[in-house]
């Protein structure tokens, strides 16, 4: 099923919490969590993108950010990441992803990375 929700450009993925909506300010703390995909999973049509995931037991769909291939990012093996208001609500998210079946079949692991 095709979401109408807008997609949000980058610029706002990575200033707003994806967990519940803070606005980030620029002064920090900013927290993320970084996903390793599983090697069989292509998402290279989001690189450099925002990237949505559907978390289907909340209804609820939270943006990552995929960076851009040779970025900083990437060679720390993050795939793809989400930005973090607090540690609070990184748990939360990464226990969501953790019951999430759909997006356990895509993740091989998730982390804090700062
Ligand atoms: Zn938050």
């Amino acid at each position: 099923m095709k979401s109408k929700k807008k997609i949000p450009k980058v610029r706002q993925v990575i200033s707003t919490c994806c967990w519940c909506g803070l606005k980030i300010k620029d002064e920090g703390p900013l927290y993320s969590i970084g996903c390793k995909k599983r090697p069989e999973v292509n998402i290279s049509k989001y690189e450099g993108k925002v990237m949505p995931v559907k978390i289907s037991t909340s209804g609820k769909t939270v943006f990552s950010f995929v960076p851009p291939p040779g970025s900083d990012a990437r060679k720390a093996g993050n795939d793809f990441m989400f930005a973090l208001c607090s540690e609070d609500c990184g748990d939360q998210l990464k226990e969501a992803l953790e019951i999430e079946t759909e997006i356990g079949e895509m993740i091989l692991s998730s982390d804090h990375i700062f």
